[in-house]
């Protein structure tokens, strides 16, 4: 047999990989931390302890693949801040997930926390797989094996994790069971977005589709525009892009456009999103094949004719080439990432109300907090209370972020960056450094 790396099958992204208006994702998010760290003069020492990740570990993660072989798959886990609690982030499964990609979203999930105002630190794991090409089993095995390694690294106290890209409800109960055989006693408080059976919340599943709705609405208020007069394209029909498309169509809203990996689809009646939701199931996870639509290129979804455009896809998507085209007046960026740095300021120029990812999407980590209170407390709650609190907390932390950015006279985004970072220099100030 060669020795020979695997060499992941890249085709399953179809679309051209994005221009790049960077070189990497962790200096997208330090451009705007250093925007926010000027407002507030931040001391030198702060800022260079704030743009640091804590922990960095990086793991060899040996897989008994069906067919007998053994292939090594590299996983990854950054702690980025602890300052204002345990760490909280997701983990991702897919080819081409990277250690800057990585520290970039750890780095995203402190400030995201911060904004929300739920006491954990930012974290965020990734293995380097391709997981279409494996089996279930293949994939329970990689996962367990990633959380036994990481066994000293996770914990409820210390460091939990959840579901992102390529990772579910699944992957997080052999992480809980995983974790559980090695403390020798269950502890359901490790992960978020677990199955409910084992101590998952209701609302949690919807919970960042349901915060990407709310923060919408409120710019729409500011906007003056009724739901009735919005049309929405939604990059992206994963968990996040689905659920949003679903809420705001439920609101009233018009979804025009909506794609996948497969490509774009549009409609310029609306789609009936829970049909497309249906259809998605039924056919292997993909709008592909969808014929009630017609077919458009990524491009011209995120520069269609709509008043909303939700890019709930991946990183780096709104370029500075696709920025002048954006006919959107609101952007919510639902995906970690999806607008760069030259696009902002593109967008910025053109009055787009752009709300930010640490802002848009973090009705998860949000409903992720309230699981793993419910877990600690052991005493779960209605669907109802979830909601409620979920909708009361993104609708104060979008006023509160659009406030910040009209009292700096900067965009949301870095009005939500300097909110974050003040809020944790705040708490590192009083904690002090223990040299
Ligand atoms: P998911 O895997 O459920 O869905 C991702 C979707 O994006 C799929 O429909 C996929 O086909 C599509 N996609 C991938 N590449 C694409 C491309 N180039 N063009 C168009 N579509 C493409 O993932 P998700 O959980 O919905 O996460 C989506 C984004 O939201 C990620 O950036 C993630 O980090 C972020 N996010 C997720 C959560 C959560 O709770 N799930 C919370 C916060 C942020």
């Amino acid at each position: 047999m060669p020795y020979k790396r695997t060499v992941y099958d890249q085709s399953i992204y179809q679309e051209p990989a994005p221009i790049r208006d960077h070189d990497n994702p962790f200096q997208s998010m330090i451009e705007r931390f250093d925007v926010a760290a000027e407002i507030l003069e931040l001391n030198p020492g702060f800022y260079e302890y704030l743009i640091t990740p804590v922990h960095v570990h990086i793991t060899s993660i040996p897989v008994k693949m069906d067919d007998g072989r053994i292939r090594v798959y590299e996983g990854l886990r950054v702690i980025h801040n602890e300052v204002l609690g345990p760490s909280k982030g997701g983990i991702r499964y897919a080819p081409d997930v990277s250690l800057d990609e990585v520290k970039a979203l750890a780095a995203w999930m402190t400030w995201k926390c911060a904004v929300v105002n739920v006491p954990f630190g930012g974290a965020k794991g990734g293995v380097v797989c391709n997981p279409r090409d494996m089996s279930p089993g293949e994939l329970e095995r990689l996962t367990r094996r990633y959380t036994a390694n990481l066994f000293n690294v996770f914990g409820p106290d210390k460091d939990i994790p959840a579901p992102d890209m390529n990772t579910n409800e699944q992957i997080m109960a052999w992480i809980l069971d995983t974790y559980s055989m090695h403390a020798r006693r269950t502890e359901n408080a490790v992960v978020t977005g677990k199955p409910v059976m084992l101590g998952g919340s209701l609302g949690r599943t919807e919970a960042t589709g349901r915060g990407v709705m709310t923060v919408t609405l409120g710019a729409m208020d500011r906007l003056g525009l009724r739901p009735s007069e919005c049309r929405v394209a939604v990059q992206g029909f994963g968990n996040v892009g689905s659920i949003a498309a679903k809420l705001l169509g439920e609101q009233g809203c018009k979804i025009v456009a909506v794609s996948d990996v497969t490509g774009g689809y549009y409609n310029e009646n609306g789609f009936d999103v829970s049909t497309l939701i249906d259809y998605v199931k039924a056919n292997n996870g993909t709008l592909d094949g969808y014929q009630d639509a017609e077919a458009i290129t990524n491009d011209e979804l995120l520069t269609s004719d709509v008043e909303i455009l939700i890019p709930a896809a991946k990183e780096d998507q709104i370029t500075r080439d696709i920025a002048p085209d954006v006919q959107a007046k609101i952007i919510a960026e639902g995906a970690n990432g999806p607008t760069t740095p030259l696009a902002d300021d593109i967008l910025n120029e053109k009055g787009v109300l752009v709300i930010p990812d640490i802002l848009a999407n973090a009705g998860g980590v949000t409903v992720s907090y309230f699981e793993w209170v419910q877990d600690r407390q052991g005493y779960f709650w209605s669907i109802e209370r979830v909601n409620r609190r979920l909708d009361r907390i993104m609708r104060s932390a979008f006023e509160n972020v659009y406030a910040t950015s009209e009292k700096y006279d900067v965009s949301m985004r870095i009005g939500a960056y300097v909110m974050a970072i003040d809020k944790v220099a705040s708490a590192l100030r009083i904690r002090g450094i223990y040299s």
